[in-house]
């Protein structure tokens, strides 16, 4: 496989960038607009929607394999082009029980996998009964779509709930869940090969600010029992769903110990972007090896701790932070990665940094997370 179509030109593609020169690899992308940021990066670029499957057809022309940067795809118009004998990887049927949420948290629980108590919004005096069995606060959340906590909403109150379906012409767009309090957010990553070979990647601790992701501390500082836990979660997973490629699975670890899945992106995901500097292998490039059928790489980590910090939008504008940039960069062991957009807006990823730690010292790791943070967001 030489050639990898890309379907999304955000900067999860844009990331695949030196992992495909790494192994001799030509990737052309299919994204909407000249200034996504993978368009710099790659061979060849099909300007269109990520949900126009004419478009994909002209880039699975253009390409060897397809693969996805960005799920938010019409799969129905898709498996047309499987008919044609175009390669998907990972393939459609991995991607299909997980773009509706429900429908996600439906499979997950049918493979005995822990996950918290959700249902569907049918009809509104079903609704009723279903309530009587949950305590607010409660999540809704929609079903599809729905990425940086945008489409979550947490609901106080009964009259919350019913004020917020009240606005929407279509309550069934929706899914409610249990609130988890959890007692720290987790994920891993987790690849699979075209042979079934699956590599795992240290857990990690996500932190998230008004549903965002602003940090993560790699390793998460767990019992062996949990790290067993999300590790057998992601070899059940990527297996059942037969995937090939790079799977981010977001956790709760709650306040007894216990660990739930929340979501899982079939996808490399920004809870892996330490994996660049931090392991042995990326979670870029080892996508790139599933998917081209090359044998996988150790997901091990080459320090003692990495904590990366998004670098999120916090003003319209288009400047291009050259001198807080260069702050970050000349902290001791660090990499600043910056997407290239052309324009910021509030909470849009902009770029990250990933400082290396020698030794395993959580509240280091915690302490720089804040200098870090101190440097990027004006006070
Ligand atoms: P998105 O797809 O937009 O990332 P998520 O379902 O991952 O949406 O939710 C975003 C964040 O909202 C989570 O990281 C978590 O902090 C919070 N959240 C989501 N679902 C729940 C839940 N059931 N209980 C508590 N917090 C939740």
């Amino acid at each position: 496989m030489k050639r990898v179509g890309v379907i999304g030109g955000g900067q999860l593609a844009w990331m695949m960038g030196d992992a495909a020169k790494k192994l001799g690899v030509e990737l052309v992308v299919q994204t909407p607009s000249k200034s996504d940021p993978a368009v710099a990066i790659a061979q060849d670029t099909v300007f269109a929607s990520i949900d126009d499957a004419k478009a994909t057809e002209l880039l699975a022309q253009k390409s060897d394999v397809i693969t996805f940067e960005n799920e938010f795809v019409n799969l129905d118009a898709l498996s047309l082009l499987t008919n044609k004998g175009f390669i998907f990887r990972p393939k459609l049927a991995a991607l299909a029980p997980l773009l509706d949420k429900y429908h996600q948290r439906c499979y997950l629980r049918d493979l005995g996998l822990p996950v918290p108590q959700f249902f569907a919004i049918d009809d509104t005096e079903n609704l009723a009964s279903k309530l009587e069995h949950l305590d607010f606060p409660l999540v809704l959340k929609s079903r599809r779509h729905g990425y940086d906590g945008q489409g979550t909403f947490i609901i106080q109150d009964l009259t919350s709930l019913q004020q917020k379906l009240s606005q929407t012409a279509n309550q069934s767009q929706f899914l409610i869940e249990e609130f988890v309090p959890f007692e720290r957010e987790l994920a891993v990553i987790a690849a699979r090969s075209v042979n079934g070979e699956v590599v795992i990647y240290p857990v990690v601790e996500t932190q998230q600010e008004q549903q965002v992701c602003r940090r993560v501390i790699a390793p998460a500082d767990i019992t062996p029992n949990q790290i067993g836990q999300s590790r057998a979660i992601a070899h059940t997973l990527l297996n059942s769903l037969e995937a090939v490629g790079v799977f981010g699975i977001e956790l709760f670890l709650t306040v007894d110990g216990k660990i739930l899945v929340n979501e899982i992106a079939p996808r490399t995901h920004n809870s892996g972007h330490f994996s660049i500097d931090a392991c042995e292998t990326s979670q870029f490039e080892q996508h790139l090896r599933a998917v081209c059928g090359l044998p996988l790489g150790y997901p091990t980590l080459n320090c003692g701790m990495a904590i990366m910090v998004n670098l999120l939008g916090y003003e319209n504008s288009d400047s291009d932070y050259q001198s807080q940039r260069q702050q970050l960069a000349a902290i001791p062991q660090a990499t600043v990665h910056w997407y290239g957009k052309t324009e910021s807006r509030l909470g849009r990823k902009l770029g990250h940094v990933t400082v290396l730690l020698d030794e395993y010292n959580p509240e280091a790791a915690n302490h720089l997370a804040h200098a870090l943070e101190s440097i990027w967001y004006p006070s």
